[in-house]
């Protein structure tokens, strides 16, 4: 009996030959399912193989196309006008002359250098098609802002290069550095937006209590007293394989509709899994203590992930009076009352933490209304860290920052993230995000009115059977 080959040969149509078909998933295409025959059995045809034979260009033809000056200056570039602008103010051509354009072929991520040359005598007027900001490129940056905000990654910009036939963007590591960048800004505009809500919370309720005369003037930023408010607080989780699970606790003014603080809890570290040290070493143990002496561990949750809710929530709680000398006494929640019970059990204030009851109907109907809104904040996070890819601590972090400035601030945001990251902003980048504003206020407004729609449909209907 012969050998039992495991080789088999592909005979059926080559996939990117068939027609296209609708596939929920951006893998490469993998092996077809082959009929073996005795003279089938002589080539293994593995998916990467399949790859490499169809590949149309080798390396060494890349190099030798990239080293000449008429292949790479073709394709789109991402230039900025100011440079242009700035090129043509000395630019040099001879009379009768004209100017060559050319890629000179040194490239820092998507910021490359363009050569203006006089056709008569030579000269050349050199040009970097980005500004320098510290030591980042202005496009590299915008670039990971951009990707950032979509909830995509590197790879996803180097595709749009690739059919643009543009440069690729910065290299992994600049990559990850100006996403640290980001993270630090939006981090920060992020804590002070925190402040700014609590101290709009603070002027609303004052406006509301009549033991205040309404001529008195209150500087809510220089207002000492501790005030006890009402919140609505939620757990939402982003879970991939078994490694890596993160939740985010938030917490938000039932007054308002603004968010007061959120903390993102973790169950690993990019830190950690990433150090090439062996995991049993001793010299593994030393730096993971001082890691974590240094407070850079990322894994900030021990246990399930089904207890994350509540350890956010004690977080939260515990500094409420530190951040907006605010007690957060009553309570809106979901179903079970754990987290409640947990705080309670803590004694995080001198008096109880309540769940809100609802007193009649409208209450419910507000009730609920403030339950979705904070629903449909949690689903603003995992748009920008899309929950079936695998994001880090940092990124979630990150996430979290940019949709609370959002959620609270608008277009005012980002605009503040740009202006931190001393990106300049221009009537393009106002008028798409006032845009957007307008949208998000246009469809908040719908909503309402559709509840209201349906709660006088509800009326009339009982009206009518009476
Ligand atoms: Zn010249
Ligand atoms: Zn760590």
């Amino acid at each position: 009996m012969p050998k039992r080959s495991r080789s088999r040969r592909f005979r059926g149509t080559p996939r990117h030959c068939l027609p296209r078909q609708q596939t929920t998933s951006s893998d490469p295409p993998v092996a077809v399912v082959m009929e073996e025959t005795e003279s089938s059995r002589s080539h293994v045809f593995t998916a990467s193989q399949r790859i490499v034979e169809q590949s149309l260009l080798s390396e060494e033809d890349l190099v030798e196309e990239m080293g000449d000056a008429t292949q790479r200056s073709t394709g789109f570039r991402l230039i900025d006008l100011q440079c242009i602008s700035e090129a043509m103010s000395r630019l040099h051509m001879c009379e009768g002359g004209s100017i060559a354009v050319t890629d000179e072929g040194k490239y820092n991520g998507l910021s490359c250098q363009l050569a203006f040359e006089c056709t008569k005598c030579g000269k050349i007027t050199s040009m970097s098609t980005s500004k320098k900001k510290k030591r980042s490129h202005e496009v590299n940056v915008r670039a990971a802002l951009s990707m950032v905000e979509l909830g995509l990654g590197r790879e996803a910009f180097s595709r749009i290069s690739c059919i643009f036939g543009m440069p690729s963007p910065s290299v992994q590591s600049s990559w990850e550095m100006h996403n640290k960048n980001i993270a630090n800004v939006c981090e920060s505009a992020c804590d002070k937006q925190y402040i700014a809500a609590g101290e709009k919370l603070r002027g609303v309720l004052q406006l509301d209590d009549d033991s205040i005369a309404d001529d008195t003037i209150i500087d809510v930023t220089a207002d000492d007293t501790i005030i006890d408010v009402t919140v609505s607080y939620d757990g939402t989780w982003h879970h991939r394989g078994v490694q890596s699970s993160h939740g985010v606790g938030v917490v938000m003014s039932v007054d308002t509709g603004e968010i007061l603080d959120a903390v993102v809890m973790s169950n690993s570290c990019e830190i950690c899994e990433k150090t090439p040290k062996d995991k049993n070493s001793s010299e593994y143990q030393e730096w993971k203590t001082d890691h974590k002496a240094k407070g850079k561990c990322l894994r900030s949750h021990e246990g399930p992930s089904s207890t994350m809710e509540t350890a956010a929530a004690k977080i939260i709680w515990s500094r409420s009076i530190a951040k907006h000398k605010m007690r957060y006494t009553k309570i809106l929640c979901d179903g079970d009352n754990k987290t409640l019970q947990a705080l309670n059990e803590m004694k995080v204030y001198d008096v109880a933490i309540d769940k809100l009851e609802y007193v009649n109907d409208i209450h419910k109907r507000t009730g609920t209304g403030l339950r979705n809104m904070l629903k449909s904040f949690n689903a603003t996070i995992w748009q920008r860290c899309p929950k079936e890819r695998y994001f880090g601590t940092a990124a979630v972090k990150r996430a979290v920052a940019l949709s609370v400035l959002n959620w609270n601030i608008g277009c005012g945001g980002l605009l503040s993230v740009l202006e931190s990251l001393g990106l300049p902003v221009n009537t393009f980048t106002k008028k798409a995000l006032v845009l957007k504003d307008k949208k998000r206020k246009r469809t908040a407004s719908e909503r309402s009115s559709a509840v209201e729609k349906r709660k006088i449909g509800r009326v009339r209907g009982s009206l009518a059977g009476l």
